[in-house]
């Protein structure tokens, strides 16, 4: 769901209830040590690592709406293989859908000037390691985007 008038370039996070990065970045103060902890402790171990810092994104726009013409508001990039999808606000919501059946529990937001973490399985903002480059979408291209795909009606489409 976005907020305000100009919801859609202010999202935090893809949740609804997304923390601030500021109160993250203060957590994360008192963990010095790692990125993040623990791990799989609270679901069936995966034994995808939560991050590859070596494994550049997929591709500029998100993987699963590109392959069926579909659009989305903003893309977040998972930390583990590098699949680009759309965020909870987007109609589809292919970066959590990517979660669940992976079971990657990392992205970081493929948004220009954003290089927050965040963590599906503990619903919170988290720590992370510098990601192989590019670490945002073009700048050119529009969010929501891709440009040429989005309704004129987009906000009766978001979550
Ligand atoms: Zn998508
Ligand atoms: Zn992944």
């Amino acid at each position: 769901m976005l907020r305000g008038n100009n919801g859609a370039t202010t999202e935090q996070g893809p949740g609804h209830q997304a923390p601030s990065p500021g109160a993250a970045s203060a957590r994360a103060g008192t963990d010095p040590a790692g990125y993040l902890r623990p791990v799989n402790e609270l679901q069936e171990p995966s034994d995808a690592p939560a991050f590859d810092t070596s494994v550049p994104p997929s591709g500029e726009g998100c993987a699963d709406c590109d392959a069926v013409g579909g659009w989305w508001v903003h893309l977040r990039r998972c930390a583990a293989c590098g699949h680009v999808g759309c965020c909870d606000s987007s109609p589809a919501q292919h970066a959590s859908g990517h979660y669940a059946q992976s079971g990657h529990r990392v992205v970081q937001s493929f948004e220009p000037g954003e290089d927050w973490f965040w963590d599906y399985l503990e619903e919170r903002l988290v720590e992370g390691p510098a990601l192989a480059e590019p670490t945002s979408r073009p700048d050119a291209q529009p969010a929501p985007g891709p440009k040429g795909r989005v309704p004129v009606d987009w906000r009766s489409h978001v979550h």
